[in-house]
């Protein structure tokens, strides 16, 4: 199977979606450098310059499954998303949602909900609207039968360690055991009865993410956090959905700038982010080896890129102005570069 095969059987669900230019962005203008003429298309203005100087836009459009708008809700977004993995998970499958994009561009704000103000609110959450599915689904006649226990968990890798934001950010080991399962041992996983358990979780989960921080964006966006519902029947895994916010994809590039520490974390967070891909590129190709043990991200999820019934849909953030791109590459290579598989 190929990349393409893969999209064609709905394994693989790869969305764009651009936010709203903030007031500090407006008033800067730059140059926006991507519209959205269609439900699937998006379309990129690239500024070049002729060799008399004169400037000019180079325009290039780009398709994906689904293209959001910066008028898009997250309950548009999740229904388009994740929304048709839950059904993945009632089915004895292993769901997987990445955000993915530059820190700023939205990742949290789509996964986790709207932690900006002072009225934080989770319930918009594609973390939250997953649980209110699945706790709606496990009414149906179908699957109530099948008795079935929802349970949490909540954790954060950072540069290659696990920590679990359910318990005070213990850290955990990551063990493989000879039927090459692997296991983060001792993590916690909380049995939810609601949504409204689900949601406090979230709360507890996010602030444990972000204490001890001076700043919650500097922190989260060198880590990728990691949101599982996961369904047993009488103990024995039914399903699981992983829900990622994933680290800042800008990274890399800025290495030159950076203390030593920043670089390393860099150098950390371009290596999961890679292996991610590549473990995406195996997937369901019928290869006998999916490369998850090149990073900590893709270790834990291996069961999410084995078997049968496994489904994934990335959410990317855009970048919006000319400036937020990183360069050494032209705006087109970037977005293929990042975007497509
Ligand atoms: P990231 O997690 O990728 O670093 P955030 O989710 O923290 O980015 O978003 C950065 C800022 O933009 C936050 O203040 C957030 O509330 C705001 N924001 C992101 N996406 C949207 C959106 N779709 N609509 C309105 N505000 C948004
Ligand atoms: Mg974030």
């Amino acid at each position: 199977l190929t990349t393409a095969d893969l999209i064609e059987e709905h394994r693989i669900c790869v969305c764009v979606r651009k936010r709203p230019l903030n007031k500090k962005e407006l008033s800067m203008k730059d140059l926006d450098v991507i519209t959205i003429p269609s439900k699937d298309v998006v379309m990129v203005h690239e500024p070049k310059q002729k060799v008399d100087l004169t400037r000019y836009l180079e325009n290039q459009t780009f398709r994906f499954d689904y293209a959001f708008d910066d008028s898009t809700t997250n309950e548009m977004v999740y229904r388009f998303t994740a929304r048709p993995l839950v059904e993945t998970i009632f089915e004895r499958g292993m769901a997987t949602c990445f955000a993915y994009g530059q820190t700023g561009s939205g990742k949290t704000h789509t996964m986790g909900g709207d932690f900006s103000g002072k009225n934080q609110d989770c319930s918009k959450g594609i973390y939250a609207l997953a649980a209110r599915d699945v706790f709606l689904m496990l009414k149906k006649p179908n699957y109530k039968k099948l008795d079935l226990q929802v349970y949490a968990t909540f954790f954060e890798i950072y540069s290659g360690k696990v920590f679990d934001l359910l318990n005070r950010k213990a850290k955990l080991r990551v063990l493989e055991d000879g039927k090459q399962q692997v296991q983060v041992v001792g993590l916690q996983e909380k049995d939810v009865k609601c949504t409204e358990e689900v949601l406090k979780l979230i709360e507890v989960g996010n602030s444990c993410r972000t204490s001890g921080q001076t700043s919650a964006n500097a922190h989260s966006s060198r880590s990728h956090a990691v949101f599982q519902i996961i369904l047993r029947r009488k103990g024995k895994m039914h399903g699981k959905f992983s829900l990622i916010d994933l680290a800042g994809n800008e990274r890399g590039a800025d290495t030159s700038s950076a203390d030593r520490q920043t670089r390393l974390e860099g150098a950390e967070i371009n290596k999961s982010l890679l292996a991610l891909k590549e473990c995406i590129r195996a997937l369901g190709r019928n290869k006998p080896h999916t490369p998850f043990r090149a990073s900590k991200l893709t270790q834990v999820l291996r069961d999410s890129f084995i078997g049968e019934n496994s489904r994934t849909c990335m959410v990317s953030l855009l970048p919006l102005l000319i400036s937020y791109v990183h360069v050494f590459l032209s705006l087109p290579d970037y977005i293929t570069f990042n975007y497509l598989l």
